[in-house]
């Protein structure tokens, strides 16, 4: 495979704090000869692991990309052990235009890795981190929220790695960031994501969705700095002392593709449950109202197994498929 097209002054080996840009070669109609800068910046100081932290893998998800702002600032560079690469905004496009995909071609980058050097602007930066960045990387936390379309609790996220040994320390690592919930999920079983090629990769992979509906959560920033900040003292890289006490996390799953509730229908969805509720299989979940014929009942949607109530649709506007709600269950290993 070709190289990657993305250049930058950032030296990952040099000591101290870089600020930087991956500059991506990019013409559209405005801009004949211009790059996508993507904003990123290195803090090395001596040995130690790798951490690559980024944000902004869906432009509609402000936790991470504030929070690594503020590490960028903050960290002094004498005080870490290791390296830290940090891209808070990789898919800027996206970030740019606060939307999910990207405008520059349209696509989710979380369904795009490994990418292509040779295909299109976002297949081309999930190209450079799966192929420059995930092999300078021990472990990759990628910082994501609900996005506009989701309402769910703040949580900390990992796919269930084969490899035993892998999945004890990314177990650690996720109980580490001390979320008030911790979630082991497999994506429906997607291969495109981020995490998925940085698993393939033998990386320690950890995730997170903190906000809601496309708003900055309050709640979630601190999740998220607290639990960035547990990860880097659990691995060393930064001193050894937690500076926050241990909240009490609950370890889930999801535990397959009947967690997933869909919209019946097109038109309207009134949930029936608050998030954080216990609901059991075969209860309804919700119903799609048909607004503009009043006299046609509404349609319910129900259940397929029992669980606790993670995660629901934002938008009430619904299409037949649409993800309505997601439910958990306690983790079970194997
Ligand atoms: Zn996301």
């Amino acid at each position: 495979m070709s190289a990657s097209p993305i250049f930058t002054d950032l030296d990952y080996e040099r000591e101290g704090r870089q600020v930087g840009f991956l500059n991506l070669p990019y013409s559209p109609h405005s801009d004949a000869w211009g790059v996508i800068p993507v904003p990123a910046a290195v803090i090395r100081n001596g040995d130690g692991p790798t951490v690559l932290l980024m944000g902004g893998n869906h432009g509609d998800e402000y936790e991470g990309p504030i929070v690594l702002g503020r590490l960028i600032r903050d960290l002094d560079p004498r005080t870490i052990r290791g390296r830290l690469i940090f891209v808070p905004a990789i898919n800027l496009p996206a970030v740019r235009a606060g939307n999910r995909v990207s405008p520059a071609d349209g696509k989710n980058m979380n369904r795009t890795f490994p990418g292509d050097p040779l295909g299109s602007p976002t297949e081309q930066i999930s190209h450079y981190v799966d192929s420059v960045l995930f092999p300078l990387a021990d472990v990759f936390m990628d910082l994501h929220s609900g996005g506009s379309s989701l309402d769910l609790i703040p949580s900390v996220m990992m796919q269930r790695p084969d490899d035993a040994a892998l999945r004890r320390r990314t177990l650690d690592a996720v109980l580490a960031f001390n979320a008030p919930l911790t979630v082991v999920m497999d994506t429906m079983g997607e291969r495109r994501t981020s995490s998925a090629a940085a698993l393939a990769r033998g990386l320690v992979v950890i995730g997170s969705e903190l906000g809601s509906a496309g708003a900055v959560s309050l709640e979630g920033l601190e999740v998220c700095e607290r639990g960035v900040r547990n990860v880097l003292h659990h691995l060393g890289v930064l001193p050894a002392d937690p500076p926050a006490e241990r909240q009490p996390t609950q370890l889930m799953q999801i535990a397959g593709a009947d967690s997933y509730v869909f919209a019946p229908a097109d038109g309207l969805f009134e949930p029936f449950h608050r998030l954080g509720t216990w609901v059991e299989k075969g209860q309804p979940a919700g119903q799609v109202n048909f607004l503009d014929d009043p006299g046609r009942p509404p349609l319910v949607a129900h259940f397929r197994r029992s669980g606790y109530l993670f995660c629901r649709r934002a938008p009430g506007r619904v299409e037949r498929g649409n993800g309505v709600c997601v439910l958990l269950n306690p983790y079970e290993e194997g």
